[in-house]
C-alpha cells in the first residue's frame, strides 16, 4: 500500500505510511489497560452497529437540566440539536429537569423522541445545583428510567450536537474523556488531592480524567454510579468541605474504583477554544460559549 501511493500522489514512503496509519488510527490510544474501547471516530463501523441493535428495538434515556439561567440561554439549542443527531433512528426519552416549566421552549421533536418533564427547586449554589443531579437522577432511575430505557446518558446542558452521537457509545458504563486533558500528563489531572475528601485520588494514581458534562450505561450501573458520586458529596458536607471540582471530581473517583467499559474520545465533547487537534476528526458534541458572568450571577 505504502508504494502504490507514493507512485500515484507523489508522496514520500514516509508521508504514505502516516496516511495508512491515519486511517488506522494508530495515532491515537483506542483501548485502556482493562481492556475498554475508547472510541474515536474511524474505529467502528455503525452499519454493523445498526445491525445488531435494530433486533433488539432499544430505548435511550438522555437526562439534562436546566435551572435558572441555563434554561433561558442553553435548553433550547441542546434539545434541538440532540432531536438533530443523538441516535438518529432510535428511540429517546429525554429527562429534563427545570425549575420553572412555564419557560420551557416549544420544539418539534422528531417522530421517535419523547420527553418527561420534571420540576425540581432551584439550589441556590451553581456547585450545588451541579452536584444535586446525582441525587436527582439516582431517585428518577428507580421511579421512572430503569423501567422506560434499556441505556442512559446524563449530560450537561451548556453544550451542542455538531455531528451524529450514535449507537457506537452505547455500552453498560460509559465514561467521557474531558477535552483539554485526554493528552496530559497524570500530575496535571485536576483530581481532588485533599486526603480528607471522599473524592481523593493520589499523584501518580488514577487512569484518565474524566469530564463530568457525559456519562452513561444501564440504568443499574447509572445508578450505582449516581449513589456512589452522591454518597461522597454528602460525606464532604457533612465536613464542611467540597471537592475541587464538586460531582466531576467525585465522578473521577468512581471511574477510578470502577473501571468504566467504554470511554468516549475527545469528539464526543469537545470544546472549540482549545483549536484544532489532527486526533479530532469528527465532532459530534461540543462545549457551548460560557459567559460565567451572565450564567453565574444572581
Ligand atoms: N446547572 C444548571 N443551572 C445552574 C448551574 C448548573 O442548570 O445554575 C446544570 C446544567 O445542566 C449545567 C450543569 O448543571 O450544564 C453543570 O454546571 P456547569 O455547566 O456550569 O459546570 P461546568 O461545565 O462549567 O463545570
Ligand atoms: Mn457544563
Amino acid at each position: 500500500l505504502g508504494k502504490r501511493l507514493t507512485q500515484e500522489s507523489g508522496l514520500s514512503t514516509w508521508h504514505a505510511f502516516s496516511v495508512f496509519l491515519y486511517r488506522a488510527r494508530l495515532e491515537v490510544s483506542t483501548l485502556t489497560y482493562w481492556s475498554a474501547p475508547i472510541v474515536w471516530e474511524g474505529t467502528f463501523e455503525r452499519s454493523v452497529l445498526e445491525d445488531y441493535y435494530s433486533k433488539r428495538k432499544i430505548t435511550i434515556g438522555l437526562t439534562v437540566f436546566a435551572i435558572g439561567k441555563y434554561l433561558d440561554k442553553y435548553l433550547k439549542t441542546f434539545l434541538t440539536s440532540a432531536d438533530t443527531f443523538f441516535m438518529v433512528g432510535h428511540k429517546v426519552i429525554f429527562y429534563i429537569m427545570v425549575d420553572d416549566p412555564s419557560k420551557v421552549p416549544l420544539i418539534k421533536l422528531g417522530p421517535l423522541r419523547t420527553f418527561k418533564l420534571f420540576q425540581v427547586t432551584k439550589e441556590s449554589r451553581w456547585q450545588d445545583i451541579s452536584m444535586m443531579r446525582m441525587k436527582m437522577i439516582g431517585e428518577l432511575i428507580e421511579s421512572h428510567i430503569k423501567y422506560e430505557v434499556d441505556f442512559l446518558f446524563c449530560m450537561d446542558v451548556d453544550q451542542v450536537f455538531q455531528g451524529d452521537y450514535g449507537l457506537e457509545t452505547l455500552d453498560e458504563s460509559v465514561a467521557q474523556l474531558q477535552a483539554w486533558f485526554y493528552n496530559a500528563d497524570k500530575e496535571d489531572f485536576t483530581y481532588e488531592r485533599h486526603p480528607q475528601s471522599a473524592a481523593y485520588i493520589p499523584y501518580q494514581q488514577g487512569d484518565y480524567y474524566y469530564h463530568g458534562a457525559v456519562f452513561g450505561g444501564t440504568p443499574p450501573r447509572v445508578l450505582n454510579l449516581t449513589k456512589e458520586c452522591y454518597e461522597g458529596i454528602r460525606r464532604d458536607k457533612e465536613k464542611n468541605i467540597e471537592a475541587l471540582w464538586h460531582d466531576e471530581s467525585n465522578l473521577n473517583k468512581y471511574f477510578f474504583f470502577n473501571k468504566p467499559t467504554k470511554l468516549l474520545s475527545p469528539e464526543y465533547c469537545w470544546d472549540y477554544k482549545i483549536g484544532r487537534s489532527a486526533d479530532v476528526k469528527d465532532v459530534k458534541l461540543s462545549w457551548m460559549p460560557k459567559e460565567y458572568e451572565v450564567v453565574r450571577s444572581g
